[in-house]
Order: C-alpha cells, then structure tokens, then sequence
C-alpha cells in the first residue's frame, strides 16, 4: 500500500497584501505543532507580490511550512509583460505553482493546450505543479463530469513521462462548488478522484498512479474536511475562502 503524504493548500486569491501575509503563516505556524506539520504538507499560495515576504519569515524562521504561486507563464523570460517566470518562482523558494485553475480558466481564456505549456514550464524549474481540473454545472447535470475531467487531465499531461506525472499534484475542483459554499459530497469528490486515479493506472502504470496525490477543492472548511478526507482517492484539499482564516486552515490540517 502506497501511503501518500496529505497536502493542505490555501489558495488566496487575490487577498492580503505582504504584511498581511506575514500576520497569517505566523499565525499559522503557531497553530501548528510539528507533529501536525509532518503528517500533513501545509501550503499556502500567496499572490505573487507577497513571496518575497513570505520565504523571508519561512526561511528565518525555518518554518516547516510550504508555499508556491497562483500561477506562471508559459514562457521562460522576455518580452511578455506583466508575466512572471518558472525560474523566477523557484529563485523565491517556491515548490508548488497553481496551473489551470478554473477562474484563470474563465477569466483568462485559459485553454487545455496553455495549462499544457505551463504544466511543462513548471517541471522545467523544478516545480511541482498542482494540476486544476473540474466540470461546471452544466455538465454536471448532463453527467459528463468524469469524461470532462478525464480528458482535461489528458490534454494537460500530454507529452510528460510517467516520471514527471509522478511529481504533480492533481487538483479536482468541481466549477460548481468554488466559492459558492455547495461543497460536493464526499462520495462526489471519491468518484472524479478515483477516476482519475484510474486513468492514471491505464496511461502511466500503478506505481505512477499510486505516487500521485489528488486534492479536492470547493467549499472546504473544517466542518466537512474529514469526510471528504476519508475517501481511499483523495489525498488532501486545495482550499480558497477558509484559507485565508489562520485558526480554520489550522483546522483543516488537523482534519483528523
Ligand atoms: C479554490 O479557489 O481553489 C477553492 C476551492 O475555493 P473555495 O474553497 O473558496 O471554494
């Protein structure tokens, strides 16, 4: 049995400015024992302009704490304004980045073929991603969910050797529960997760499939996140608004 290591991410959005940031992965290395720290990865994702702030306290402190960016570019330097690099990221001490999450993809025309590129460019710097997929509601009712996500998860993997699948993180994130307070059932989250899974087990193999950690992410808080823990397939949660709450995210990674 391959025991995979829980990881607790908070996405921010677009909240908190650097000091603010400072205040809360304080707060939340004093919300967390050690202990706590290594059964389960915490990881916060900050907006760009607070990484800097963020590995400074992470470093000085030496707190057992990981942290990455909402996003990167495709590209690797240039001339492409207002975008920020792999190599960049991984200068600050970043180990996650966020690709193809579901508002970039709505409001940023993010299509599977760029998710695709930066997934690349990610592995490129020695990043891991945390890979967003998820069906909105549409195709929920329509109960295309696990095709849609299948699939999303194809063209975003495509050309990467099972070694490389191995290291990402697969984030399912149903369009339907962000933000919206309607978290899907533990068995929802079990079925889009196990499928993945099991896709992963028909491209790569078993041992890729079984190294890779799957989060769900919706609407988590602490009151739900030990149901949704307690599904053989999901692995962790990536997790937005109860983030931004030290005592709440401290919570979630205490799920037990
Ligand atoms: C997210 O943005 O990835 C997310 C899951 O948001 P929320 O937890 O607020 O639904």
């Amino acid at each position: 049995d391959t025991v995979r290591r829980p990881i607790m991410a908070g996405n921010w959005k677009m909240n908190l400015n650097h000091l603010e940031a400072i205040q809360l992965v304080q707060k939340l290395a004093f919300s967390l024992t050690e202990q706590q720290l290594n059964e389960v990865e915490a990881v916060v994702l900050p907006p760009f302009t607070d990484l800097r702030s963020v590995q400074t306290l992470v470093d000085g402190d030496k707190l057992a704490i990981r942290y990455g960016a909402q996003d990167i570019s495709a590209y690797a330097s240039g001339a492409y304004t207002g975008e920020i690099s792999g190599a960049m990221l991984a200068k600050l001490g970043c180990t996650y980045v966020v690709i193809g999450h579901s508002e970039r993809r709505e409001y940023h025309n993010e299509d599977d073929a760029l998710v695709n590129k930066k997934v690349k460019a990610a592995l490129a710097n020695g990043l891991t991603p945390i890979l967003c997929i998820g069906e909105g509601l549409e195709v929920r009712e329509a109960v295309g969910h696990v095709g849609h996500c299948c699939s999303q998860l194809d063209n975003a993997l495509d050309g990467l050797t099972a070694e490389q699948v191995q290291k990402i993180v697969i984030a399912y994130e149903p369009v339907w529960a962000i933000g919206t307070g309607k978290t899907a059932t533990p068995e929802n989250a079990q079925e889009v997760c196990g499928a993945v899974r099991a896709r992963l087990v028909e491209k790569y193999g078993k041992e890729t499939a079984d190294a890779v950690r799957i989060q769900y992410g919706g609407s988590v808080k602490a009151a739900n996140i030990a149901a949704i823990m307690a599904q053989p397939d999901v692995d962790g949660a990536l997790i937005g608004g109860a983030s931004l709450d030290a005592e709440e995210f401290a919570s979630i990674c205490r799920y037990q």
